[in-house]
């Protein structure tokens, strides 16, 4: 129950990737018949990867994830324009792979905006209509959020960027395969994506950049991937990450409904079983199957560790460092506070997932939150 950390690679991506790590091996720039089966492989996985998300497979760069899509799309835009006098925004909700470039850029001299967000997670138009700048030139903001599955308004937020002669990115890496992505309603110049959140394998994920946007490279070396990505192409990744991407398109809406209907069947029922939990993130608008929890007065690595025990795999937003305790950055840009953030769950189920697994995650939750409860120093008397 942690796809949104990331998913096993479909059997039909596996065997589709077979071939390019045995016999099929060759480089794709090599002029030989070995080389040119490679780039086959590589172009048609191009244009699969194109048609999920409505692109055309020019605009497509294969990267080795989500992290370096993102890293490409904001440091190769800035990379550009001159370092002075620019106006960059993105949101307080993002994954570390924007945020952390945006804190390096600001570094640098770049004048950043980090916007807020209401209370479910979500960017209201309004407030970066207000952020905008006569010298702002990107804003970068989230399709929907990892941790609390929040959907944001991209179509909207990019038409306030755009309006503003901005470029504007997205991170998309958990929507793209789960629920429809298309570049051109949604308005964007650039969108990041990872296969191995698609049931594709580890390592490899690219960028929508539209035509006209124009990036600079970010590692030098052979003229791969038009330039904008050197090094010899992952084949294998790639092949497997089209195969995947073709099946997501088609397994997409049916699993869209069931997994809806899981994740609000273990969501209600927690909810119901369970005093004092609050649901993160918007209710409605969210990714399908994402159900990420507050419990009060508990530790969200103890409830975790106890899952696991009982064959429960799922995350929590808080993160403890070497004793230090560190709450989520997206569950206190939503208001939460301090004590209650630490104690959360998030389960995020997969195509894989049955309603015998949601059974048996309420069947073992209540009881382990009643017994951490029961030992907790912040229940009771004195406590919250
Ligand atoms: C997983 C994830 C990433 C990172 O992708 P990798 O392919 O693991 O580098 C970036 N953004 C979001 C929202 C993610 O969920």
């Amino acid at each position: 129950m942690d796809h949104s950390a990331t998913t096993p690679v479909d059997s039909r991506a596996f065997r589709a990737m077979e071939p390019y790590l045995t016999e099929e091996y060759g480089n794709p720039s090599s002029i030989h018949r070995m080389g040119q089966a490679a780039r086959n492989g590589v172009e048609t996985a191009r244009e699969q990867v194109a048609r999920l998300i409505n692109a055309s497979p020019e605009e497509i760069i294969f990267t080795s994830g989500g992290t370096e899509s993102d890293n490409l799309a904001i440091l190769g835009l800035m990379e550009t324009m001159p370092s002075r006098g620019q106006h960059i925004i993105t949101s307080a909700v993002e994954h570390h792979a924007v945020l952390d470039v945006f804190t390096y850029l600001e570094r640098k001299g770049y004048e950043v905006t980090i916007l807020p967000v209401n209370k479910y997670g979500t960017v209201e138009p309004e407030t970066l209509e207000r952020a905008m700048k006569p010298n702002t030139v990107l804003v970068s903001i989230m399709h929907a959020n990892n941790e609390i599955g929040t959907i944001q308004p991209i179509k909207e937020l990019a038409a306030i960027a755009h309006k503003g002669g901005a470029v504007f990115h997205t991170d998309a890496v958990q929507t793209v395969g789960r629920i429809p992505v298309d570049v051109k309603d949604l308005g964007v110049d650039m969108l990041s994506c990872s296969s191995h959140k698609l049931y594709g394998p580890k390592g490899v994920g690219c960028l929508y950049i539209k035509k006209g946007t124009r990036l600079a490279r970010r590692l030098y070396g052979g003229s791969q991937e038009r330039k904008l990505r050197s090094g010899t192409e992952n084949v294998p990744g790639i092949v497997g990450f089209g195969a995947a991407a073709e099946i997501a398109a088609e397994v997409m809406s049916e699993s869209m409904e069931r997994l809806n209907e899981l994740g609000r069947n273990l969501s209600d029922s927690l909810q119901r079983l369970i005093p004092d939990t609050i649901l993160t993130g918007d209710p409605v608008n969210r990714i399908p199957g994402h159900v990420s929890l507050c419990f009060k007065y508990v530790e969200g690595e103890s409830i975790l560790l106890m899952l696991d025990q009982m064959g429960i795999m799922a995350s929590s937003g808080s993160a403890c460092t070497s004793g230090s305790l560190d709450p989520s950055h997206v569950l206190l840009a939503i208001g939460l506070p301090q004590e209650i953030a630490h104690g959360s769950v998030r389960l995020s189920l997969g195509r894989c997932n049955t309603q015998e697994d949601v059974d048996y995650v309420v069947q073992i939750l209540p009881g382990i939150i009643e017994r951490l409860r029961a030992m907790s120093p912040m229940t009771g008397e004195g406590g919250m």
